[in-house]
């Protein structure tokens, strides 16, 4: 191994030679049998041809297949990085691609890439976790986490936004190292070998936090959330949000703020832009305006950052069939880099918390719906989240799963975390929200607590479901479809 630079400054190099070779062999072995099945064509056109010319050609193409064989091809299989005294050179065969040093937030290794999006050969750009793969292997991966999302041309015609890089190198603690001091400032960034086998890395939780003890007197036991230690006021800041589906504007300006501690309802008649604000929040869907910060992070701009703070449970959550409830519980720990101290204490909580215990080594095919709602709320939960963000949560459960629900949101409120959920069922976010927004339309027409909302709406002695109906019109539309027939 050669040894590490005497002084910062000096370049290094790393390959990434072992761990593709077997493929290098495959393509070898075929530019030796494309070699013997030319080589006598060109010898007998060699003869045949008696004009200089036809030689000299005969000659040229033997010399490109010669040159083909020991550069060229094999060439694209080589990635050879470099490390350089402000730069990170990553070169793929013939594709080149420069980091400044200064741009780099975090490195870290991932010996094994057992993510089902991410192909382990070649270049591209995977939009869902946001990051760009050179890569001609699936082990002694390094991800490189950027401070400021970089722009990478990944082919001729499409540059490509990328917050995140994963490259192979072969000496992965070598690399770490030589990183580590070539960095400015002796080291800005957090150069890392985390334990082996890890999925691309979303997130990683803090010791202190990890160590959190478990509250006492939950109603769902052992549900443990974490107010972040952030200077800022704000758990959820969203300002003028906009999303185009074409030339349609489902959302269009929407602006909003939860503080920690806090749980904020999100209500609005169907097709209002709900579903599409909080994808947006949550990171799935790029606004086509606007910013979201979560506890100051900016959800585009820190994207890891931002979303190790979050849990997030879609209208109809992701789950994974074939495993079983546990081990969706164990993956999604795993996704969020969940410190394994005291993990599957916490993983046998979520799953009693939920009343999954019975069920949590049946295969998640088996379960009912609000069984499916749950374990996808357990999961969204592990990393104990600072704020949870819940699509529709009370629908498909039983009134035990909804009063669960209810008593899950209270006891983060409790501990300093937050929620943002939307919900049409008007008597849940009357019951449990401190503040709500009317959205209809892709626009907030009303926001504060429900007592604010009847004054608004001029209603003090409604309840929300009339208030809601007024503020979005639907009321009265419904009242002259009524009075017309
Ligand atoms: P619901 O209460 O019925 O779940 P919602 O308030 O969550 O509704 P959204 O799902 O955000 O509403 O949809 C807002 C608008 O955007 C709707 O008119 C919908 O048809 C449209 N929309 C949503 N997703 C897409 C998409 N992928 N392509 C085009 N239009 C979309």
């Amino acid at each position: 191994m050669p040894a590490l630079p005497a002084h910062p400054g000096e370049d290094l190099a790393f390959t990434y030679h072992k761990k593709s070779s077997d493929l290098r062999t495959f393509v070898y072995g075929i530019m030796v049998l494309m070699v013997m099945c030319d080589v006598p064509v060109f010898v007998l056109l060699f003869l045949y041809l008696k004009s200089p010319t036809g030689r000299g050609v005969v000659l040229a193409l033997i010399a490109l297949e010669l040159l083909a064989l020991v550069y060229v091809l094999p060439s694209l299989l080589l990635m050879r990085h470099s490390i350089k005294v402000d730069k990170l050179i990553i070169r793929f065969g013939i594709k080149k691609w420069v980091i400044p040093l200064g741009n780099i937030r975090t490195a870290s290794s991932v010996n094994s890439i057992r993510s089902k999006g991410l192909s382990n050969f070649g270049v591209h750009y995977d939009r869902e976790q946001d990051v760009l793969c050179v890569l001609s292997g699936s082990k002694n991966a390094i991800l490189i986490e950027l401070k400021k999302p970089q722009r990478f041309r990944v082919s001729l015609f499409r540059p490509v936004l990328a917050s995140r890089v994963l490259i192979n190198v072969d000496e992965l603690e070598r690399f770490l190292d030589a990183l580590r001091q070539q960095l400015p400032n002796g080291g800005d960034a957090d150069v890392s070998v985390p334990p082996a086998g890890i999925v691309v890395p979303a997130s990683a939780l803090s010791e202190a936090e990890s160590r959190r003890p478990i509250a006492s007197g939950l109603a769902s036991p052992g549900i443990a959330f974490a107010r972040p230690d952030t200077a800022t006021d704000w758990a959820l800041e969203a300002q003028s949000l906009e999303k185009y589906y074409g030339s349609f504007k489902a959302v269009d300006g929407i602006g909003l703020k939860v503080r920690p501690g806090e749980i904020y309802g999100f209500l609005g008649p169907n097709g209002a832009g709900k579903t599409t604000t909080m994808k947006m929040i949550t990171g799935l869907l790029r606004p086509s305006g606007g910013q979201v910060r979560v506890f100051g992070r900016d959800i585009w701009q820190e994207p890891l950052a931002a979303k190790k703070l979050l849990g997030y449970v879609a209208e109809h959550p992701l789950v994974y069939d074939r495993l079983t409830g546990r081990e969706f519980v164990r993956f999604s720990s795993e996704l969020y880099r969940t410190p394994r101290a005291g993990l599957e204490e916490r993983v046998e909580q979520l799953l009693a918390g939920f009343d999954l215990a019975a069920a949590a080594d049946d295969l998640i095919v088996t379960y009912s719906q609000g069984m499916r709602r749950k374990i996808a709320l357990a999961a969204a939960v592990v990393h104990r989240p600072g704020l949870l963000v819940l699509d529709e949560p009370t629908n498909g459960l039983d009134p035990q799963g909804a009063w669960m629900i209810k008593n899950l949101l209270r006891s983060l409120a409790e501990q300093g975390a937050a929620a943002l959920l939307s919900t049409h069922a008007l008597e849940v976010a009357e019951n449990i929200c401190d503040r709500v927004a009317i959205i209809d339309r892709g626009r907030i027409v009303a926001e504060g607590t429900v007592n604010d909302l009847k004054g608004q709406a001029k209603m003090p002695e409604s309840n929300l479901e009339q208030v809601f109906l007024a503020l979005t019109g639907h009321g009265n539309d419904r009242e002259r479809v009524f009075t017309a027939r």
